[in-house]
């Protein structure tokens, strides 16, 4: 025997929470389940943005929301125009929670804890009777005349409406591609990178804002860098993972890392200083001090690099060691052999191809009455809040849609 729905929600996440919510509060006869495959739902958003769940981004205008996208930028442009990340504050404090904003941006609920999202949604469902079914694992689905029958592990399931939402399962992809939908190959999205290299060896911790390049593309990004023990990480690596999420897996991750700790100022600025403080400072240690923005310790170690012995004063500063310094603050290579996840955000890049996505609906232009949600499209953005506002836009669009 089959159970029927009006709506079936593919994947108890953000997205798919999000979704089924709005499509209740607007329809509230509509007959919703939402099926999960795991023990427990929004299990992502739990461990989100450290446990605390950055919610989204204080970035109020859409022609600037999306620029955090490196996959999506043009096609979530009229869904932003719908629904932003103003409207997302709103929504959640029609729903009772408040959301407060960091120096840098991000939104957090106002309590610090993920628990508080993850209970304004179990809350609304079980308010709105959305049945959320747990352990039921979605093998295969098929239009079968005007319903959808989806089959779990355990049962079947007919609905008019399917919303896919299971994030970045490979399987649902397989499953959508046998149907014609093109996928767009996972790879990795927000990581660290791996770096051994007696520069940064002792210092851990260390941040500094810094530009960096890799070589030989035109992948660049600048901010904060932090050097961690497995190599650096900070907004500037993760900027250039995400842009570089293609190019960087063809590389095999193995590649060469350009970083100016000077940002702005190239090597012949950084030489023409540097002359300028060998007579500024002609009697003074040149290690003693860091005449830039950037930790004592990092300045010790790059003007170590640069062959220049922790006692020498700035006035017996060869040309040589002169150039290899400016080298070493504005152009110092390092040699990145691999990744590493970056424990806060990671997401992947890849799946349903935007090309096939109705995003004034977001159904599916490939299969009737199928709309997406969330990470399972080829859309992704950098760390920050923005991969759930994507989740929220994504959810509320479809809703509106769904319910018709
Ligand atoms: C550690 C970490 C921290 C993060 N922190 C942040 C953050 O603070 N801010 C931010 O914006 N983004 C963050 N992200 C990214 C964000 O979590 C995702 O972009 C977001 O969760 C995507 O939502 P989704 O609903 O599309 O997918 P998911 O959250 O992955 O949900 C998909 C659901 O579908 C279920 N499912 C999959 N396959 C099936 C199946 N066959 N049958 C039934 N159910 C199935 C899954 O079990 C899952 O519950 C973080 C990611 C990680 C990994």
């Amino acid at each position: 025997m089959s159970k029927n729905f009006d709506v079936i929600i593919a994947g108890g996440g953000a997205a798919g929470f999000f979704t089924a919510i709005n499509i209740a509060e607007s329809s509230p006869k509509l007959k919703i389940a939402i099926l999960e495959r795991g023990k427990e739902v929004l299990s992502k958003v739990r461990i989100s943005g450290g446990g605390r769940c950055n919610v989204t981004h204080a970035c109020f205008i859409p022609d600037d929301l999306v620029k955090f996208y490196p996959r999506g930028e043009k096609e979530l442009k009229g869904p932003f125009n719908r629904f932003c990340s103003g409207d997302t504050i709103e929504w959640f404090e029609r729903h009772g929670v408040e959301l407060k904003i960091e120096e840098d941006g991000r939104m957090f609920p106002i309590t610090d804890t993920s628990q508080t999202i993850i209970d304004c949604f179990l809350e609304a469902a079980k308010k709105l009777g959305i049945q959320i079914l747990l352990g039921e694992s979605i093998q295969s689905f098929y239009h079968n005349e005007k319903h959808w029958k989806v089959e779990t592990n355990k049962e079947v399931f007919l609905a008019e409406k399917l919303v896919m939402a299971t994030g970045s399962n490979p399987k649902m992809w397989d499953l959508l591609a046998g149907m014609g939908h093109t996928i767009v190959p996972p790879v990795p999205s927000l990581f660290t990178f791996n770096i051994k290299d007696a520069r940064i060896k002792d210092l851990m911790g260390v941040s500094a804002q810094a530009s960096v390049k890799v070589k030989g593309t035109k992948l660049q990004a600048s901010g904060p860098l932090l050097i961690t023990h497995w190599g650096m990480s900070g907004p500037a690596i993760l900027r250039v993972s995400a842009w570089g999420a293609r190019e960087l897996f063809a590389k095999s991750y193995q590649f060469t890392l350009q970083v100016n700790w000077l940002n702005d100022i190239d090597t012949d600025g950084c030489e023409e200083q540097l002359k300028e403080l060998k007579q500024e400072q002609a009697k003074k240690t040149i290690t003693k001090f860091s005449p830039y923005d950037f930790p004592n310790r990092l300045w010790q170690s790059l003007v170590s690099a640069a062959g220049i012995v922790p006692d020498m004063r700035w006035a017996d500063l060869t040309k040589a060691q002169t150039q290899a310094l400016a080298e070493q603050l504005t152009n110092g290579e390092f040699q990145v052999n691999g990744k590493s996840t970056f424990k806060e955000e990671f997401v992947t890049a890849g799946g349903v191809a935007l090309k096939e996505v109705n995003f004034k609906t977001m159904e599916s232009k490939i299969l009737p009455n199928m709309y997406f949600a969330g990470e399972i499209i080829d859309i992704d953005a950098i760390t920050g809040g923005f991969n759930f506002q994507n989740a929220w836009t994504g959810g509320y669009i479809a809703a509106q849609n769904v319910v018709g």
